[in-house]
């Protein structure tokens, strides 16, 4: 028996290095290996150690990973595009105008030297006038036409237990940092990052005219009120469960909820009707309440300014712009220099203006075969999904029967939207940024409100086409793979079937599975919030999902710094269903097709993981790791593949792996769902 596995593992080996080394596999490089590092200790070592060397993280980047290069050969497609419409520049509202002109007002950087804090003024001066709390309503409302933020969050969605009609939804709001943990905890690198928020603070204050004392107290003031926010704030852990943050009410118990903000006036100022709405968080809500009293009016004042600045930080003068990136990407994700001002004005329109730029990205980059060939693979991985569901041991036929409803009646988008939204009435202008950014997110506003009583758009996009990223949508029960993905390493058209399995199979896979994570698993197959478990059905897929929490709640990426199981548990299960899936897939695939064989010493099998692992090659810096475990539902890319890998008997196959090896997890702690 051991002789065995040695001679095996040998075997692979002399195939490697001997027989084929000048064998390529299409569409994987043999140079990201780490061949020093054997794959049944630590698989994303040895597939992805030669890619790390080879790509060490640029200054103006805090992870940089495959995902990283295609995102920014995308960057530069986009650009191209921009500088066209320069070239070519339509009438007032055409794409072209939006785009070109939108782009100048973020290039003139002496236009906006010169403006200084001016575009601002208006808001300015709004905040002034405000006299007590009573007149938060009107002005929350006001705010939310802009675009502009506010403690209470507003907008027009999905009604989750009736998946066809939309319905107003209130959620906290009104933090500076990315999470409420950093306010509150006590670890040394809370508090590092508390002391250099306060500096923060303090130095804009001072831009914006305070003299060192007064932008001191300003700072404290500002802080305060976040901290208190932060305390009644939702943990993103409880965030992630439906059932907490659905809370139907009706206007008059809206309003008990919080008598001293008057949702009569906030609605007529917003010009809704609506006699019921759900509250995403109820005790935030009825805690915000009394702090609105609570605190006197001019440390709102101040407060209000500051997230004003905040919101616009990157846009105005240089020294605004310096101080923001040295905390927000120095201090919070240790990137040490600034990107070029294109490559920012890049990023920016293509954030405000995605649609528009995306139906020119498409018609460019988009080969419309990739669509036939990508419903194939979504096909087969369906068909991959029902046999595992009905070969599953631990779930009721009851249960099989509702999964398989509610597989056959997932939906799908690929590439682009059909229906595109129409920006042609956005005011941009060429030389004022400010004023571009706050159209946008008028008409984005526009866009949200006007849903209410209209019948759910289930045509609609939740990203752009040139987005390198997928999702499921669990009310439309429907995965979406936007064109940006579409491509290497991801997927190659002219790749090797095995890889692109692993890879784009994987996503896909992974995108099918969040509709029975633990969260989307609650959803039926029409998309509402609505349990079609058996009682026993649910308890032991809670016990699996459980071992899966404790095997990430053990990873440290860094001393003291652990992934928490509970934040990322959707998207491990996706990653250990979307690897399970894909592998079925590809199966499915040779059964029909044929074509097996080994390439550069490596079985179908093994490329196919292989593939997976090369998607998520990367460095990143210790701050950015921090931040991510905090606030990142998706664990760190080592683990995204070791992890769901050491589970899996199809990984342990392919890679002899045996027990007592580190990707090997045995029988009582392996998590086994899908
Ligand atoms: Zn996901």
């Amino acid at each position: 028996m051991y002789l065995t596995i040695i001679i095996t593992i040998l075997g692979i080996a002399n195939s490697i290095t001997a027989q084929n080394q000048n064998e390529k596999i299409p569409g994987f490089d043999l140079n990201n290996l780490d061949r020093s590092v054997s794959p049944t200790k630590d698989f994303f070592q040895f597939a992805t150690g030669g890619w790390q060397k080879a790509n060490p993280i640029p200054e103006t980047e805090s992870r940089w990973g495959s995902f990283n290069i295609l995102y920014e050969n995308g960057q530069k497609k986009i650009k191209e595009i921009i500088l066209n419409t320069l070239k070519n520049k339509g009438p007032k509202g055409s794409d072209s105008q939006l785009i070109g002109d939108f782009y100048l007002s973020a290039m003139d950087s002496l236009g906006i030297e010169k403006a200084g804090l001016e575009p601002l003024a208006p808001m300015l001066k709004r905040i002034e006038e405000l006299r007590s709390y009573k007149d938060f309503p009107e002005f929350f409302a006001e705010n939310r036409k802009n675009g502009l933020g506010s403690p209470i969050g507003f907008y027009i969605g999905t009604d989750k237990k009736d998946s066809n009609t939309y319905i107003a939804y209130t959620s906290q709001s009104g933090l500076s940092l990315p999470d409420k943990d950093y306010y509150l905890k006590d670890d040394d690198r809370f508090k590092k990052i508390r002391a250099a928020y306060m500096e923060h603070l303090e130095k804009m204050f001072q831009l914006m005219g305070d003299d060192q004392k007064t932008a001191i107290k300003h700072a404290n003031e500002v802080f305060e009120i976040e901290k208190k926010l932060a305390q009644v704030s939702m943990s993103r852990i409880d965030k992630r469960r439906p059932e907490l943050t659905y809370n139907k009410k009706s206007i008059s118990e809206l309003n008990q909820l919080t008598p001293n903000f008057n949702w009569n006036k906030y609605f007529s100022s917003l010009g809704i009707k609506t006699d019921k709405i759900i509250v995403s968080q109820v005790d935030f809500l009825k805690a915000t309440n009394n702090i609105f009293k609570e605190t006197p009016i001019d440390q709102w004042k101040t407060y209000y300014k500051w997230h004003l600045i905040d919101g616009f930080a990157s846009w105005l003068p240089y020294q605004f712009v310096q101080q923001d990136f040295d905390f927000n990407s120095r201090v919070l994700r240790g990137v040490t220099q600034m990107k070029s001002r294109e490559k920012r004005a890049v990023r920016l329109v293509n954030s405000k203006l995605g649609q528009p730029l995306g139906r020119l990205f498409v018609a460019k980059y988009f080969p419309e075969s990739s669509k036939k060939e990508v419903e194939e693979l979504i096909e087969n991985l369906r068909a991959a999904y029902i046999d595992r569901v009905k070969q599953l041991d631990w779930m009721s036929a009851e249960t099989k029967q509702k999964a398989i409803e509610k597989l056959k009646a997932f939906t799908y988008k690929i590439g682009y939207p059909d229906k595109w939204k129409d920006y042609s009435n956005v005011d941009i202008v060429p030389n004022s940024v400010a004023h571009n950014i706050m159209a946008v997110g008028k008409w984005q506003a526009e866009d949200n409100l006007s849903k209410l009583g209209k019948p759910v758009d289930k045509t609609e996009w939740g990203m752009t086409p040139q987005t390198v990223n997928a999702y499921y949508n669990p009310v439309n029960n429907e995965v979406v793979f936007p064109a940006g993905i579409l491509q290497p390493p991801f997927y190659d058209p002219n790749g090797d079937v095995a890889i692109n399995y692993g890879a784009i199979g994987g996503v896909i896979g992974h995108e099918f599975s969040h509709g029975f994570d633990d969260s989307g698993s609650k959803y039926d197959k029409d998309g509402n919030l609505n349990n079609w478990w058996t009682k026993e059905d649910r308890e032991k897929f809670d016990a699996k999902t459980k071992i899966v929490v404790d095997q990430f709640d053990k990873y440290e990426p860094l001393p003291d710094v652990f992934v928490q199981g509970k934040l990322t548990l959707g998207e491990n299960i996706a990653d250990l269903g979307g690897l399970t899936l894909g592998y079925y897939a590809l199966q499915k695939y040779y059964k029909k097709n044929g074509g097996r064989k080994n390439i550069a010493g490596f079985t179908p099998e093994q490329r196919f993981y292989l593939g997976w692992a090369q998607v998520w090659a990367s460095n990143t810096r210790p701050e950015y790791v921090k931040q991510q475990v905090t606030t990142d539902p998706h664990s760190p890319s080592q683990y995204r593949v070791n992890g769901p890998m050491s589970n899996l008997e199809e990984f342990w196959n392919a890679w002899n792996v045996k027990p007592g090896d580190k990707m090997y997890r045995g029988d009582n702690l392996q998590a086994k769902i899908w």
